[in-house]
């Protein structure tokens, strides 16, 4: 059985601390976690709207990219597209000096645009009682605590949905989850 079966418990969306909501709505364990999350969301917000200003100046008729552009355009990182490149994952034509370039229609058919929204399909998952575990079944079942759970969850953005006392997350998700680690 799950720990704190008369209590709501809940996991600080931004600390990762177990709290005791006093709202329903209460995802913060205290205002300066709300105030810093807040600010990260400001922050994240204003990122992603730069990054889309930067997409829109790229010509759409624009055949070659620039490994900038392709950052910009897929979501990857310098690091991982530069390797990729030597590699022989993704072919590059090298256009003089410093002047690398990758072919757009490549790109588009290997990797998808990246969006702005982070937002997970949530929908394909289902919450439904039996196809979730608690907090509580999740710790037994793979021999953690509760507070290490919480912490995964938070850290791989796994949805959850809290029902009553207890907070329920997609087996599916959590399966996953363990047997990654
Ligand atoms: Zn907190």
């Amino acid at each position: 059985m799950p720990r704190g079966n008369y209590t709501i418990q809940r996991c600080c969306e931004e600390c990762g601390k177990i709290f005791t909501p006093s709202t329903l709505m209460s995802k913060y364990c205290s205002p300066a976690c709300s105030k810093r999350a807040y600010k990260k969301r400001q922050i994240a917000k204003e990122k992603e709207a730069i990054r889309q200003a930067l997409i829109r100046r790229i010509p759409s008729s624009k055949g070659y990219l620039t490994v900038k552009e392709a950052m910009l355009i897929y979501g990857i990182s310098k690091d991982v597209l530069y390797r990729m490149i030597r590699q022989g994952l993704i072919p590059s034509y090298n256009f003089g000096q410093r002047q690398t370039r990758l072919s757009r229609q490549y790109m588009d058919e290997h990797f998808k645009a990246k969006t702005g929204s982070k937002k997970r399909k949530k929908e394909a998952l289902s919450f439904e009682p039996k196809d979730c575990y608690t907090i509580g079944e999740i710790a037994k079942k793979f021999h953690i605590n509760d507070s290490s759970v919480f912490k995964h969850i938070r850290r791989h953005s796994i949805p959850t949905r809290q029902i009553g006392n207890y907070v329920y997350v997609p087996k599916s998700e959590i399966d996953k989850l363990y047997k990654s680690l």
